[in-house]
């Protein structure tokens, strides 16, 4: 049962639970592919169908903000807690590590997801990382040829929303990986381009203040939160009325 956040259901998980849940489905076979919707996605998502569909498409949909875990207790609904994609991403490597399996990187600018690769392949030691592509690409069916040729059991997609989750509805089944997951800037902070709020400000839940603090023409889309607290609590005060 998926927690239902302002119309995207939410797998209420912690992240080890989420991803025991993904080496699952790789075991399973087939294709599968995972979102971390945060606020700002969810917002879109109300105004954007197909986006909406995307979302909840996902075999997990993993909560990346803690603004939906605040919109979450704002409607009286249950979250364990913030599951922030990239640190899913960190805990299915030391499984993948572990397992022998194949990880592919996708996106980001020309020379990223190679230097993440070469970190992370330090960082996790046995990781096997198959493949890289930059993320400005102009057609699809190259990019699938290349997954598929090195024979990738997971790729992360770093291409920023809603590119990344179009992208892998339409384009995951055809590249033979068994599990996809949609990580925004993630290449961008492996790679060491792109610094990580201190562990710190992660625990208070501010990491989107440090983010601001480092990126301020973030502001326009971040002025939306408040926004997107504000519209959880009307739709509290609907559900109060129907009760
Ligand atoms: N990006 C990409 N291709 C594009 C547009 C963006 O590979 O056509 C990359 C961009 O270089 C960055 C990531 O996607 O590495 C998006 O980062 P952002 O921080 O905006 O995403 P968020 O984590 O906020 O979704």
């Amino acid at each position: 049962m998926r927690t239902e956040i302002m119309g995207v259901g939410f797998d209420d998980l912690t992240l080890d639970e989420a991803a025991s849940a993904a080496a699952g489905m790789i075991d399973a076979g087939g294709f599968h592919y995972v979102v971390t919707p945060n606020p700002e996605l969810v917002d879109r998502a109300r105004r954007e169908e197909p986006f909406r569909q995307a979302l909840n498409g996902a075999d997990l949909v993993l909560p990346d903000g803690i603004g939906v875990v605040y919109a979450a207790k704002i409607l009286g609904r249950s979250l364990k807690g913030r599951c922030p994609g990239i640190d899913f991403a960190g805990k299915l490597m030391e499984h993948m590590a572990k397992t022998g399996l194949r990880l592919y990187l996708l996106g980001a600018k020309p020379g990223v997801a190679e230097a993440a690769a070469a970190r992370l392949e330090a960082r996790y030691p046995g990781l096997t990382i198959c493949g890289t592509h930059d993320g400005y690409f102009k057609e699809d069916a190259p990019v699938v040829e290349a997954i598929r040729a090195a024979e990738a059991d997971v790729v992360f997609v770093c291409l920023g929303a809603p590119k990344q989750e179009y992208w892998m509805v339409k384009n995951g089944p055809a590249t033979g990986a068994r599990l996809m997951a949609g990580l925004g800037g993630s290449l961008d902070v492996f790679a060491g381009v792109v610094e990580r709020a201190p562990e710190s400000w992660q625990k208070l839940g501010l990491e989107w203040l440090y983010r601001l603090k480092k990126e301020p023409k973030r502001i326009g889309r971040m002025a939306r939160l408040p926004l997107f607290l504000v519209a959880a609590l009307g739709e509290r005060g609907k559900a109060g009325k129907r009760a």
